[in-house]
C-alpha cells in the first residue's frame, strides 16, 4: 500500500496526545481476564454490534494464549484494534457488563481487547485467508474507511478480488483523519489496515468517484459495488465573519493535526456546538497550547449530544462551557479574529429555544471551531437514480445492507447518518457475507 510512505509520525503530536487508557501489563490483564465471570448469556457480547465473543477471547487471555484471542476478536471484527481504542464502551460491552449488577467496576473489556491485539500486531501476525480457493467475482468499495475496509477484508478473506478506492491519498477514513490521537494515533490506524492489504486487496487513492462516466466504467469493470463513502463535509457556520481564515471547521482542525501539519494553537479558541467533535476538537486546541478553550451551545448541559464521558473528560482538560449561547457575527482585525458575537438563547415551554433580545455581547478569541455537524454527500449520491434515500441517507435492506439498486450495497455512515466506527465494521462485514453469498449463487 504505497500510500503509507507519505505518512510521518510526528513525535512532538504523540508526546500531547498520550494514550487515553495506557494499555494493560501482561500481568494486569492476566489478572482482569480473571475477574471475568464468562457469563453463558454475555451481554458484553449482544451489545457489541459486531458480536465479539468476548468471553472467550478473554478465556484464552486468563489461559495466556493471546494469539488465540486475537484470531477470535478478529473473526468478528478485522478493526479490532482500532474499536478497543475508540469505541465507546461505557455505553456498549462494558456498560452491559454484569459486575454493574453488584457494584462492581465492569471488566475492562476494551483494554483487555487491546491488549490481545496489541501483542498480535507486535509479533507480527496476519489475517487468516478463510478460502484457499480464488473465487470469480471482482468487487469495488467505494471509500476507505471502516465500512469499506470491513467488507474488503471479508470478502478478500473469502477468495474474492477487491479494489478499494478512496479520493485521500491514505487509507482509514475517519479512523485515520477524524478520531482523536489519544484515542488513536494515525500510525496505529495505518498498521491495522496494512493487514487487510496484505490479504490482497488492492488500494487505488486519490481517486474520487464523482460523476456518471466514472460510474459507469466501475459498473463495466466490476460485478458488485460496495458504498462506504461516509458523510461530506462539515456544515459552515453562517453568520456575518463566518468565512474569515480563521474560522476552521473541526474536521479541518483535526486532520491537521494528526497530520502533523498543525502543531500549535495560539491564543483563545472558542468552539461552536456540544457533540463529540466539538469535544475532540476543543480538547486537541487545549493540548495544543491554547490559551483558553470554550465551547458554545444554544441549549443546555441536558441536551448535548456528546456522551458524558467525553464531556466529563473536556472538564476535565480545562475546557469551559457557555450554555445558551449562540454566535451571530464572527469580528476580525486586518490580521486576525478579535472577537465572536454571541446572544443568550432561552428555552421556551414547548421547548423551542429562541433568542433573548437586548442579550447580545462579544467573546475575545483568535480562532474559531464550527462543529455543527456533518452534511450528507447529497450531490454525490444523486448520481445513483436507482438508489431510495431517506433523510439523506441510503435505505438498504438491514440484513444484508443491499441498495434498492441491487449490484449496489452500502454501508457505515452514508446509511446510519453518522454513528461509531463499530457500526461501520459492522455493516461492512454483514455486506461481505452477502455479496460474497451473491456472487457465490451466481456462478454456481
Ligand atoms: C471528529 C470525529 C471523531 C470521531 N470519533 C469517534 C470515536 O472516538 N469513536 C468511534 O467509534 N467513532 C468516532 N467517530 C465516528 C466514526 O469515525 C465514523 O462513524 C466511521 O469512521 C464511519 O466509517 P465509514 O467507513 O462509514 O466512513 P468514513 O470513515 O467517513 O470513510 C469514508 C471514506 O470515503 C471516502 N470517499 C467519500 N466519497 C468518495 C468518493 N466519491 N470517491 C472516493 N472516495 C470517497 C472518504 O475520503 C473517506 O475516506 C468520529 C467521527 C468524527 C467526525
Amino acid at each position: 500500500m504505497a500510500s503509507q510512505t507519505i505518512f510521518e509520525e510526528h513525535p512532538e503530536i504523540a508526546k500531547l496526545f498520550p494514550d487515553l487508557h495506557p494499555p494493560l501489563t501482561r500481568q494486569a490483564a492476566v489478572i482482569e481476564s480473571d475477574r471475568c465471570l464468562n457469563c453463558f448469556d454475555a451481554p458484553c457480547t449482544s451489545a457489541c454490534p459486531t458480536h465479539i465473543d468476548v468471553p472467550r477471547f478473554i478465556k484464552k487471555i486468563a489461559s495466556g494464549n493471546l494469539q488465540g484471542s486475537a484470531l477470535s476478536i478478529l473473526d468478528a471484527n478485522v478493526l479490532a484494534a482500532s474499536c478497543s481504542r475508540v469505541c465507546p464502551v461505557e455505553v456498549l460491552c462494558e456498560g452491559a457488563c454484569v459486575m454493574h449488577r453488584y457494584n462492581k467496576q465492569p471488566i475492562e473489556i476494551a483494554r483487555l481487547q487491546r491488549h490481545a491485539m496489541d501483542t498480535f500486531h507486535a509479533k507480527g501476525g496476519s489475517l487468516p485467508m478463510k478460502s484457499d480457493i480464488e473465487r470469480p467475482g471482482k468487487i469495488a468499495c467505494l471509500g476507505a474507511g471502516p465500512a469499506s475496509l470491513a467488507a474488503a477484508a471479508e470478502l478478500r478473506q473469502q477468495g474474492y478480488q477487491v479494489t478499494v478506492f478512496d479520493k485521500r491519498p491514505l487509507p482509514g477514513g475517519l479512523n485515520t483523519y477524524g478520531v482523536a490521537e489519544y484515542k488513536l494515533p494515525t500510525s496505529s490506524s495505518l498498521r491495522e489496515i496494512q493487514l487487510i492489504a496484505d490479504l490482497g486487496v488492492e488500494f487505488r487513492f486519490g481517486i474520487e468517484i464523482a460523476d456518471e462516466a466514472a460510474l459507469a466504467e466501475l459498473e463495466r469493470e466490476f460485478d458488485v459495488i460496495f458504498l462506504g463513502v461516509g458523510l461530506g463535509a462539515m456544515q459552515k457556520l453562517v453568520v456575518p465573519g463566518g468565512d474569515h481564515p480563521a474560522v476552521v471547521d473541526a474536521l479541518k482542525f483535526i486532520e491537521e493535526y494528526k497530520l502533523g501539519l498543525k502543531t500549535k494553537v495560539v491564543g483563545d479558541v472558542v468552539v461552536v456546538g456540544a457533540g463529540n467533535t466539538a469535544i475532540d476538537a476543543a480538547c486537541a486546541a487545549k493540548r495544543l497550547g491554547a490559551n483558553s478553550v470554550r465551547i458554545l451551545y444554544r441549549r443546555t448541559e441536558e441536551h448535548i449530544s456528546a456522551f458524558d464521558f467525553e464531556y466529563e473528560h473536556a472538564r476535565h482538560e480545562g475546557v469551559s462551557f457557555d450554555w445558551l449561547t449562540q454566535p451571530v457575527a464572527v469580528h476580525s482585525f486586518d490580521d486576525g479574529l478579535s472577537s465572536i458575537e454571541c446572544v443568550a438563547m432561552e428555552i421556551g415551554a414547548d421547548g423551542s429555544v429562541k433568542q433573548v433580545t437586548g442579550s447580545s455581547f462579544h467573546i475575545k478569541c483568535d480562532l474559531v471551531i464550527p462543529a455543527i455537524g456533518q452534511s450528507p454527500l447529497l450531490e454525490f449520491l444523486s448520481k445513483f437514480r436507482d438508489l431510495k434515500m431517506d433523510k439523506g441517507c441510503i435505505v438498504v435492506d438491514r440484513a444484508t445492507g443491499q441498495t434498492t439498486d441491487p449490484k449496489y450495497f452500502a454501508g457505515g455512515d452514508c446509511v446510519n447518518g453518522g454513528r461509531e466506527v463499530v457500526d461501520a465494521v459492522a455493516d461492512g462485514k454483514r455486506s461481505g457475507v452477502a455479496i460474497a453469498e451473491l456472487l457465490e449463487g451466481a456462478h454456481v
